[in-house]
């Protein structure tokens, strides 16, 4: 039973981040953790206050905003019982990586919260973080390795959050999972796309002890369908396996090709942001691609961009200004195209917007220019408005930004094909994903697919919902029936 008038009696609170002069001293979490004094700032008992705002709704729209499946209500209300144990376990049973999503999901159950309708909802985010946080200090979290083994082997190629949310599920169920990942180290995205001050790389590594403890297997630095010494080709994949789950992601980042594209200093967001997180890892002191002493552009008004500002930002820019095509979102959202409980398309501060910088809307690029040497000086930038849904440049309005350095983070336009999707032969379909059934299976029987790869770029929240999803698909396909939770299918969409 929830606290009936929780909901009145507190305000919507959040922990505070770390002042900004610090925090770009570091690559740390910008938020207090239990090490950087959160426990004396924001403690256990205003996270409980926050839990106890839930009002149990009859209709739980949270549910409905979350691609898991979330039982949000309950663990609010255990969570504001102080009753850890419970809470943990509530969280656990839809979700594999509660702390992946509670430091980094954009949080749509929140969207969709009955208490958003006043603007106020329920802090769920930080409450699930907390629910794993604590659960993780009092070694509530322990390996559930399986009861009994099935003797079937599966692989999972790629080991971002979709593909290791499938081979926890497998691994659990009995099968002999291996996950293979051509960088030298497990995380996907998690690991060089999303920087240390998002989220720390020991949150990563503790659950990737859990993992290995019950059984999971992994092999880094190994392409899949690569050509290079040591990689593993797609038929010893096939004839080693039972069944295999790509999970390699969307990775073919969006280009633009206006003119002097060529130059040197103009950079994928995904070539630069692995050297910072190596960075901010304290393995590399001077980054082949560093924005310390310049004038950073950043062509992509979105998350990615906003890594990329943090990064240049710590690395000691000179200045960084971000583009977007899109008009300014507005503050409030749109009651008739926007209404709650869709998700809100609002004017939205990161912590990186926070640290500086200046972002620019409604601009186009029309062309690099050189500096003499190969080596970009400026962009060529003109204003936009939209006539009859297209954008239309403003005569007039052309300027140039100064830039030593550019990078585009424009979004992913699907998976790489050659290598291992070439050499599969599985159907690549109209937006280039990996065709898939209803059952997550590609055009190749035995061979699924789960997260990005398939979805097309998405978010951590899906990734980990469509791997549980494969994996009881998976599952079935081995053994004829499962248990595993199925919380989407391939073509389930967000509210709208
Ligand atoms: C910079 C950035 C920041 C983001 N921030 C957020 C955020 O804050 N919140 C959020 O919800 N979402 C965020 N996203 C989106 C989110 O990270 C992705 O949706 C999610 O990681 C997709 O998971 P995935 O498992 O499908 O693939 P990925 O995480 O992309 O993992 C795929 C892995 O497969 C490996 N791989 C590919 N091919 C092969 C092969 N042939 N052999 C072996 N390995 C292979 C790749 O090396 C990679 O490690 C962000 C994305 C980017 C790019
Ligand atoms: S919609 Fe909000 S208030 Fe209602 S149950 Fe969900 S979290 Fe609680």
């Amino acid at each position: 039973m929830a606290d009936s008038t929780g909901f009145l009696k507190y305000d919507r609170a959040l922990p505070p981040r770390r002042p900004v002069d610090i925090r770009l001293l570091d690559w740390k979490d910008v938020y207090l953790t239990r090490e950087t004094g959160e426990d004396a700032v924001f403690p256990v008992t205003a996270i409980r206050q926050q839990a106890a705002r839930c009002m149990d709704c009859g209709i739980p729209f949270c549910h409905h905003g979350c691609p898991l499946g979330n039982l949000i209500p309950e663990w609010n209300d255990l969570a504001r019982r102080d009753d850890w144990t419970e809470a943990v376990e509530r969280l656990h049973a839809t979700n594999n990586f509660p702390e992946f999503t509670g430091k980094l999901c954009p949080a749509p159950c929140e969207g969709s919260c009955v208490l958003n309708l006043q603007e106020s909802p329920v802090t769920i985010k930080q409450i699930e973080w907390e629910i794993i946080d604590q659960a993780f200090q009092r070694d509530l979290v322990t390996p559930v390795p399986p009861q009994e083994h099935t003797g079937k082997k599966v692989a999972v190629v790629g080991s971002g959050p979709a593909g290791l949310a499938a081979a926890q599920q497998l691994t659990r169920a009995g099968h002999d999972v291996t996950v293979y990942e051509r960088a030298d180290r497990v995380g996907g995205l998690l690991r060089y796309g999303i920087p240390e001050f998002k989220m720390e790389k020991a949150v990563l590594d503790r659950r990737l002890d859990q993992m290995r403890a019950e059984g999971t297997r992994f092999v880094t630095g190994v392409e899949v369908g690569g050509g290079a010494e040591g990689d593993l080709s797609v038929e010893q994949l096939r004839a080693d396996n039972d069944a295999v789950v790509l999970s390699g992601g969307a990775t073919v980042g969006r280009d633009l090709p206006a003119p002097g594209r060529e130059l040197a200093g103009i950079h994928l967001a995904m070539e630069y942001l692995p050297f910072g997180n190596r960075q901010a890892l304290g393995e590399l002191d001077d980054p082949p691609i560093n924005a310390r002493g310049k004038h950073v552009v950043i062509i992509g008004g979105g998350d990615t961009g906003a890594d990329c500002l943090g990064t240049a930002h710590r690395q000691g820019a000179a200045s960084v200004t971000q583009l977007e095509i899109m008009p300014a979102p507005p503050d409030q959202r749109d009651p008739l195209s926007n209404p709650w409980p869709t998700y809100p398309m609002i004017m939205r501060v990161s912590s990186a917007h926070e640290e500086g910088g200046e972002r620019l809307y409604s601009v186009n690029t029309e062309r690099f220019i050189d500096d003499g040497n190969g080596t970009v000086r400026a962009l060529l930038l003109h204003e936009v408005e939209r006539v009859d849904g297209r954008f239309q440049k403003i005569e007039g309005s052309e300027r140039e930004l100064p830039a030593d350095l550019v990078f585009l983070a424009m979004g992913f336009t699907g998976a790489q094909r050659e290598g291992l999707l070439e050499g599969l032969g599985v159907e690549i379909d109209g937006r280039g994903n990996v065709a898939r059934d209803g059952e997550f299976m590609s055009t190749v029987p035995g061979v699924f697919v789960a997260g990005d790869m398939g979805r097309g770029q998405s978010l951590i929240v899906w990734a980990i919902a469509e791997g549980r999803a494969a994996a009881g698909a998976v599952d079935t396909w081995l053994t004829g029936a499962s248990l595993l939770p199925r919380p989407v299918t391939p073509t389930a969409v967000a509210l709208r």
